[in-house]
C-alpha cells in the first residue's frame, strides 16, 4: 500500500527536524539543500543566494510552469534552538501531534509547501510561469531583508508558511517592529562626596522609558515596550551608563517612521548622552483583501472552519508585503509554543491545507486575482 501524503509529510518532517539549524549557523544549509534534493526529479532548478549578513546561503528552487503568473513560496530553515538539541530532542510523532525542535517554526511549513509544489508539478499543464520556493536563511536573528526576497519580485502572491495558528486561522497580516538598544552615557562620581559633579544615566533613562512607551499616545495600532534594562556599576556611584531595549510594533507604517524619528532625537539631558543601536527592523505586512478571500473559499469547500488573525510577530512576508506583493502567512500545518521545547504541530489538517494551498495556488493563476506587483 502506498504511503498516505500525511505519512509522507511526516517523515520528510523527521528528516528535517533531525538536522540540527541554528540561527546562524551553516547547517541550515542542509535544511535546505534536502528540500532541493525533494524537488530535484520533478524539474526543478537550485540557485543559492548570498546573504551579506550572515554566514549561510538561502536556497531558491523553481518549478518552471507553461505560462501564467509566478508564485513565491516562503519559508525559513533556521531554528531558534541551539546545536546539539535533537540529540536530547528529536522529532516524535504520537497520534495527531508531532513535536521537535523547529516542527511548527517552521520545518512542517517547509515540507507542506515542497509538497504543493510537487502536486502543482503533476498535472499536464502548469498555469503558471514559475513556482520559487525561496528557503529564506537566518530570520529568526535577522536585522534586515534576506537578499533572497529580490527572487519574490514580480510574483503575483507571495505564499507564507509559518505555522497555522492554534484554531486553524491563516495569517492575513502582521505588525512591523523597531527593535533598538539605547545606550545612555552620563558621568559617574561619588554619589556622596561629588554627587553634583556626576550626571546619572539612570535619571535619563527613567524619563526615557515614561517618553518611550508613551509613544503609543493615539496610536491604537502601535505597542512600545522597554523590555530589559541595565544600569549602575556601584551603590554609591552616581550611576554613569545606562542600557535599555526596546520592542516597539505596528501595522501602521507611520507609526514606526514617528517612533524612529522619536527615538533618534538629539538626548535632552544636559551631560548624558545618548546613543540608539539597531537591532532589528521590519515593516508591516498589509492585508491582500483578495488572496484572502479566495483562501477562505477554499477553505470552506474543503470543511475547513477557519478565519484569518493579525499577529504581533514578524515573518519574511513582512518583506514581500511591504514590498507591494499580496501576502499571505500562516499557510503551514496548525501548531503553536513555537520557541519553547512544548512546540508542537497537528497532522490531522494536514492534507485538507495542503490541498488549500494547491487550490489557492490554482486560483490566482487562472485569473481569479489579478496580478498587482
Ligand atoms: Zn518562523
Amino acid at each position: 500500500m502506498a504511503a498516505s501524503p500525511t505519512d509522507v509529510f511526516c517523515d520528510r518532517l523527521r528528516a528535517l527536524v533531525d538536522i540540527d539549524s541554528p540561527s546562524e549557523g551553516r547547517e541550515q544549509e542542509a535544511v535546505a539543500e534536502l528540500i532541493g534534493t525533494w524537488l530535484a526529479p520533478i524539474g526543478c532548478t537550485q540557485q543559492w543566494v548570498h546573504e551579506p549578513d550572515n554566514p549561510a546561503r538561502s536556497l531558491i528552487v523553481t518549478l518552471p510552469g507553461d505560462g501564467g503568473p509566478a508564485i513565491a513560496l516562503l519559508g525559513h530553515p533556521d531554528t531558534v534552538f541551539a546545536a546539539g538539541t535533537t540529540a536530547r530532542w528529536s522529532f516524535t510523532r504520537a497520534g495527531d501531534l508531532c513535536t521537535g525542535p523547529g516542527v511548527a517554526d517552521m520545518k512542517g511549513g517547509l515540507v507542506l509547501a515542497a509538497m504543493a509544489v510537487e502536486r502543482l508539478a503533476a498535472v499536464p499543464e502548469r498555469p503558471f510561469s514559475e513556482l520559487r520556493l525561496l528557503i529564506c536563511a537566518d530570520e529568526e536573528v535577522r536585522l534586515r531583508a534576506p537578499a533572497a526576497a529580490a527572487h519574490a519580485r514580480g510574483a503575483a502572491a507571495a505564499l507564507v508558511f509559518e505555522c497555522g495558528r492554534r484554531n486553524g486561522d491563516l495569517v492575513s497580516a502582521r505588525k512591523g517592529a523597531l527593535w533598538r538598544t539605547l545606550h545612555l552615557h552620563g558621568r559617574p562620581a561619588h554619589a556622596g562626596a561629588d554627587t553634583a559633579l556626576g550626571r546619572s544615566a539612570v535619571s535619563a533613562l527613567a524619563h526615557e522609558i515614561l517618553r518611550i512607551e508613551g509613544l503609543v499616545e493615539g496610536r491604537p495600532d502601535m505597542t512600545s515596550v522597554v523590555t530589559t534594562v541595565t544600569a549602575g556599576d556601584s551603590a554609591n556611584t552616581v550611576p554613569g551608563e545606562a542600557r535599555a531595549t526596546i520592542d516597539i510594533r505596528s501595522g501602521v507604517a507611520a507609526d514606526l517612521e514617528h517612533a524612529h524619528a522619536e527615538l533618534e532625537r538629539p538626548s535632552p539631558y544636559e551631560g548624558v548622552r545618548a546613543e540608539v543601536s539597531d537591532r532589528g527592523t521590519w515593516p508591516p505586512m498589509p492585508v491582500a483583501e483578495g488572496l484572502v478571500r479566495i483562501a477562505l473559499d477554499h477553505a470552506r469547500d474543503l470543511g475547513l472552519d477557519i478565519g484569518t488573525e493579525l499577529s504581533g510577530g514578524v515573518s519574511d512576508g513582512c518583506w514581500t508585503g511591504a514590498g507591494g506583493i499580496p501576502t499571505l502567512d500562516g499557510l503551514g500545518p496548525v501548531g503553536g509554543d513555537d520557541h519553547t521545547e512544548a512546540e508542537w504541530i497537528e497532522v490531522a489538517t494536514f492534507e485538507r491545507r495542503l490541498e488549500l494551498v494547491v487550490r489557492l495556488i490554482r486560483s490566482i493563476c487562472g485569473g481569479r486575482m489579478r496580478p498587482t506587483a
